[in-house]
């Protein structure tokens, strides 16, 4: 590469990397990341910014593939909170067979599954709600409180929406459906395992150093690249997808693998995610990029916001 890239040239090697379709489609972020890497402004990538730019380069050329599967578990699926239950009536059990065909043809540097995973006394639990002393704040008293209702608690002073009962560890509606390929050398995490703590996000539930499991293994492989399914779209999958791109993953969300909660949820989750710099795609496409080099700027342009 020479000394120094003006736009031009720039333009030139992102339609190499990305094609020439999506360049044009999505110009405005071209001329973004290249101002981002730019950093004297001087219209021009000397010497030093190339560096980093080679950095961005070369995680989009040699991406490392994740598969993130959040909690396809019995209870959201057939279970105590069946999504068929909820308002939307959507089937769990419909991302089941698109996430076995992503598992069985796609190449994958790992796959993840997470696994909400609560003690009886979680403070999730709608009946639970005897157990804690809800706040003088909450909107919502202890003796008015429905399932589904959000309560402020006291102690600890959180802001919780009450579910029922729902993936007790080591129980049946705990366990990942039957019919959900677990592929070998894959991992598993937990979440929400202490009585009063919740977690929507796979990456929330910390290790002593600060640093979840998911991040863990993420470093480990020097994941670039995480596309991310499951259930409930609008609650933990989209939570998920927030924290990985909060954190400078390349992310892809897997529209037709996902199931949720409330339809206006659901949309406002696709929205969101977008909005910080998520892909919003299929499956079709998913295996396109993971097994055949197909490319997608919208994801790179994240990696490099969070870079600089
Ligand atoms: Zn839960």
């Amino acid at each position: 590469m020479n000394e120094s890239l003006d736009y031009k040239q720039f333009e030139a090697l992102c339609a190499q990397l990305f094609g020439t379709d999506e360049v044009g489609e999505h110009e405005w972020r071209v001329r973004e990341v290249f101002e981002l890497f730019d950093a004297n402004a001087d219209g021009a990538l000397n010497e030093e910014e190339l560096h980093r730019c080679h950095e961005w380069i070369n995680a989009t050329v040699n991406p490392v593939n994740v598969l993130l599967i959040v909690d396809v578990q019995n209870d959201f699926i057939d279970g105590t909170l069946a999504l068929r239950k909820c308002e939307y009536g959507q089937d769990g059990a419909e991302v089941i067979k698109p996430i076995n065909r992503l598992l069985k043809y796609g190449r994958w540097d790992k796959v993840i599954y997470s696994l909400d995973w609560h003690p009886e006394d979680h403070i999730s639990f709608f009946e639970n709600l005897g157990k804690r002393e809800v706040h003088s704040e909450s909107k919502v008293t202890k003796k008015s409180a429905k399932v589904f209702d959000t309560v402020v608690f006291s102690e600890p002073h959180v802001t919780q929406k009450l579910w029922p009962k729902h993936c007790v560890m080591n129980t049946w509606g705990a366990e990942l459906h039957k019919d959900l390929h677990v592929v070998p050398s894959s991992e598993k995490v937990y979440k929400g395992q202490h009585p009063d703590k919740d977690a929507y996000s796979a990456f929330k539930e910390k290790d002593v150093d600060d640093t979840s499991q998911v991040e863990k293994i993420l470093l480990a492989i020097g994941a670039t690249h995480l596309y991310v399914c499951g259930i409930a779209y609008d609650v933990c999958v989209k939570e998920t997808c927030l924290d990985g791109l909060r954190l400078g993953y390349r992310l892809a969300v897997i529209d037709d693998c996902c199931r949720g909660v409330k339809a206006d949820d659901v949309k406002a989750a696709k929205s969101l995610i977008k909005k910080n710099g998520g892909l919003v795609t299929c499956s079709y496409n998913v295996l396109s990029m993971v097994n055949e080099g197909k490319r997608s700027l919208v994801m790179a342009h994240n990696a490099a916001k969070t870079m600089i």
